[in-house]
């Protein structure tokens, strides 16, 4: 396979402090020889455990990208065994847009995994990181969000694997981070995941929802930063005792738990994120906004469960994914 094109200005097997970028060769109109240069920090002492910490693969999700760039300004070499690689915001472009998907390409990166190093600017980032920094780590955290179209609880997540070890090594990273919930998370669409590809080479890989709306709170960024510092503790990365509180362990059984919307209109949520409803409970009604006079379609719940994500901002488009459901274990 041919080569990736983006050129590292980090030594990533060198001890000590290093900020560069990933700088990925991008022509265009503006900038004939031009680059797209990705931030990158490495914090390294000597050898032991790797730990690869992402934000930003969605560039309208917050907290990753705030505790990323922060703990790369703050983390120093002395502090760590082993060696940290952080990407605060992996789809650069897509950040600086604050949308969701490139804007360079309309790529998804979490859909384009494996990538190509021939590929889009997306799929050339993905090669990126299947080929050469995912090989590297041992640990992989990569900071999700609701984005500007969902909002979450906020958990950590795990998934099911064949290798029952690794889904134990990653259920116990997962619970090291210690977020208000612990998902075992079911995926609509795992074609293309980051999480698939990472979990495909047998890393120990945590994933997280910790909120959206298209912006972070005080409360999501400290899950955040406590959450990747009891989990550099966990994997031996960093000394010192974690900060550990109570969690509430879901699961999601089956594809009833999500609800899409054959109907688009003006959404009103009837139950609110944490919320249990039963088989049959309306969780949203949905009016239409084109003219007056007509009832609102209901959404009920296909199944029992509480309310994990939902639908956001007020309007809602055909095809949506209204309502997440999960079972409390
Ligand atoms: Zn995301």
């Amino acid at each position: 396979m041919r080569a990736n094109p983006i050129t590292p200005t980090v030594d990533f097997e060198m001890d000590g402090k290093q900020h560069g970028h990933l700088r990925l060769p991008y022509s265009r109109n503006d900038s004939a020889w031009g680059s797209v240069l990705i931030p990158v920090s490495v914090i390294r002492r000597g050898t032991g455990p790797v730990a690869l910490l992402t934000g930003a693969n969605h560039g309208d999700e917050y907290e990753g990208p705030l505790v990323l760039f922060e703990l790369a300004h703050s983390l120093t070499p002395d502090q760590v065994t082993g060696t940290v690689i952080i990407v605060p915001a992996m789809n650069f472009p897509a950040f600086l847009a604050g949308t969701r998907v490139s804007p360079l390409d309309q790529v998804n990166m979490n859909r384009a995994f494996p990538g190509a190093p021939d590929g889009t600017p997306t799929q050339k980032i993905a090669d990126y990181f299947q080929r050469t920094l995912l090989p590297m780590a041992d640990l992989v955290l990569d900071f999700h969000s609701g984005g500007r179209t969902l909002d979450f609880l906020p958990f950590a997540a795990s998934h099911i694997l064949e290798d029952k070890a690794q889904e134990a090594r990653c259920r116990a990273a997962r619970d090291a981070f210690n977020a208000p919930f612990s998902v075992e998370m079911r995926e609509i669409d795992a074609l293309g995941m980051y999480d698939d590809a990472a979990e495909a080479i047998g890393k120990t890989f945590v994933t997280t929802e910790l909120g959206g709306q298209g912006s972070a709170t005080p409360y999501t960024t400290g899950i955040a930063r406590k959450g990747v510092r009891n989990l550099l503790i966990h994997a031996g990365i960093l000394s010192g005792e974690p900060e550990r509180a109570p969690t509430r362990y879901l699961s999601q059984p089956d594809d009833a738990c999500f609800h899409f919307t054959a109907q688009g209109g003006l959404v009103e949520f009837l139950v609110s994120l944490g919320e249990f409803v039963k088989p049959g409970d309306p969780i949203a009604r949905i009016w239409q906004t084109g003219q007056t006079g007509s009832a609102p379609r209901s959404v009920t719940a296909q199944r029992d469960g509480i309310l994990m994500a939902r639908h956001h901002p007020g309007l809602c488009q055909a095809g949506d994914c209204l309502a997440v459901l999960a079972v409390e274990d």
